[in-house]
């Protein structure tokens, strides 16, 4: 029944709440958030909420009624220190809150454009219900969108404003779209995709600047010299983990706050989750920050069941080992991501792209890895359940439709 204070009241941190509940915790539960209001999704922000079809509600993960049911006390603030000898944390406004353990669920922030000009009014981020407020209520007004960044953010958000009627500029300084997430033929149809609704995706294009007037932006300054014009810019170039207060603290912190097999940090009273942390993945084979709701949500579930004192026939503690996965939704493209391939693995086609319903199946040295899908949920599903185990899928088989998929969990 001890008091556990949860940091970060985002994806992760209310999940952590809700299944210490849901696990039988009966003691104090504090979540610490810096964001106004009640916990929300943030995927919306840059789908449904974005463009309109969603309001606050839709996006809150509870009604404020379910704290009070559960007995999670919510605190809006924010924590400057994490004490560990006195293992309390400390408030801005000198408060503070004392645990037995201290979930850090902090997330990430964006990164900030490190180019001239970044200053300007007119050039926005989107990571917060905060931040899409403040593009929505800007966007209508806009004249020459440029997003910065083909990255999901980005892409989501380009679809967005398309399909409101807006001109969109995406500039893109790798050679693909997507291209630290899925394979060159997953991007290539991306583009494709892109270009077929309007925007004006431009690859290779590095922004150098950004130029204003009257201490608003007017343009955007790429590597070849261009200058594209831009009342409204997006910045979407991935993020950076919150680990500040962690590392202030002892904690060990590379690429995230450093957790072991079972999401611990070195501090036994102290746990971490969601995008702020690297993690033994056994589906990477290495340490792995992932950005994603499953992996917030799901780390947060083997963290309540550990305290809780779940563990495994032998009485022996449960490692986190669940298969990552993830979704996009661009227009009306679904994107489902199953495990973690590497940059080289090998890309097999199951279907014809043409048809808009396809997935391209990874492999390393004939391991299945991941499964990229759009409009194929069947496949992703399927993905799900082989990369729990060992799968036994051959690139050969992958590649041929005619090979039932679902023989290989008979
Ligand atoms: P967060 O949800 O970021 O929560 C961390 C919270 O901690 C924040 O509220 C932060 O302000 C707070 N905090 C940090 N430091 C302090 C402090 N010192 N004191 C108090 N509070 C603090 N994932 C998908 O799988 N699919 C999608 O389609 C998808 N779309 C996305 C779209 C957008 C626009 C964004 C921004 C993200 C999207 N994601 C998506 C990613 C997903 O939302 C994140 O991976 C997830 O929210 C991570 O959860 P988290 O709890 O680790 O961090």
């Amino acid at each position: 029944n001890a008091a556990i204070v949860i940091l970060g009241a985002g994806q992760g941190g209310f999940q952590a709440a809700a299944s210490l509940r849901e696990a039988g915790h009966a003691g104090p539960i504090t979540l610490i958030g810096d964001e106004p209001g009640l916990p929300y999704q943030r995927p919306p922000l840059s789908k449904a909420y974005m463009k309109g079809d969603a309001g606050i509600e839709q996006i809150e993960l509870r009604a404020a009624a379910f704290y009070a049911d559960h007995a999670i006390t919510l605190v809006e603030g924010r924590a400057v220190a994490i004490e560990r000898e006195a293992r309390r944390v400390r408030m801005e406004d000198g408060s503070v809150h004392s645990y037995a353990h201290l979930i850090l669920a902090t997330g990430a922030r964006n990164r900030p454009l490190p180019v001239p000009g970044r200053e300007l009014s007119g050039v926005y981020y989107l990571r917060t219900r905060a931040d899409a407020d403040v593009l929505k209520a800007r966007l209508p007004a806009a004249r020459h969108v440029v997003v910065i960044g083909a990255g999901f953010i980005g892409l989501e958000f380009a679809a967005v404003a398309r399909a409101l009627g807006h001109e969109v500029l995406v500039l893109e300084a790798a050679a693909r779209p997507l291209a630290r997430a899925v394979s060159t033929q997953m991007s290539a149809f991306f583009a494709d995709e892109h270009r077929a609704m309007g925007v004006d995706l431009r690859c290779g294009a590095g922004v150098v600047g950004l130029v204003g007037e009257g201490g608003h932006v007017t343009g955007v300054s790429a590597t070849d010299g261009t200058i594209h014009p831009a009342d409204f810019v997006l910045v979407g170039i991935g993020v950076a983990p919150n680990v500040e207060l962690a590392a202030e603290a002892g904690l060990e912190v590379s690429n995230g706050i450093v957790v072991d097999a079972h999401l611990a940090t070195l501090d036994p009273a102290i746990s971490a989750l969601g995008d702020a942390v690297a993690y033994p993945s056994v589906h990477a084979g290495m340490m792995a920050r992932l950005e994603s709701v499953q992996n917030a949500v799901d780390q947060a579930r083997s963290i309540a069941a550990r305290l809780t004192g779940k563990v495994g026939p032998a009485g022996e503690p449960l490692p986190y080992t669940a298969v990552p996965w993830f979704w996009s939704d661009q227009a009306d493209l679904k994107l489902q991501i199953v495990g973690i391939a590497g940059p080289t693995d090998l890309a097999v086609l199951r279907g014809d792209p043409a048809s808009r319903r396809f997935s391209v199946f990874r492999f390393h040295e004939r391991r299945l890895t991941a499964i990229e899908s759009v409009n194929r949920p069947a496949d992703h599903m399927l993905g799900r359940r082989l990369l729990a185990g060992t799968p036994r899928l051959t690139p050969e088989e992958a590649g041929d439709e005619s090979f039932d998929l679902k023989s290989l969990l008979a």
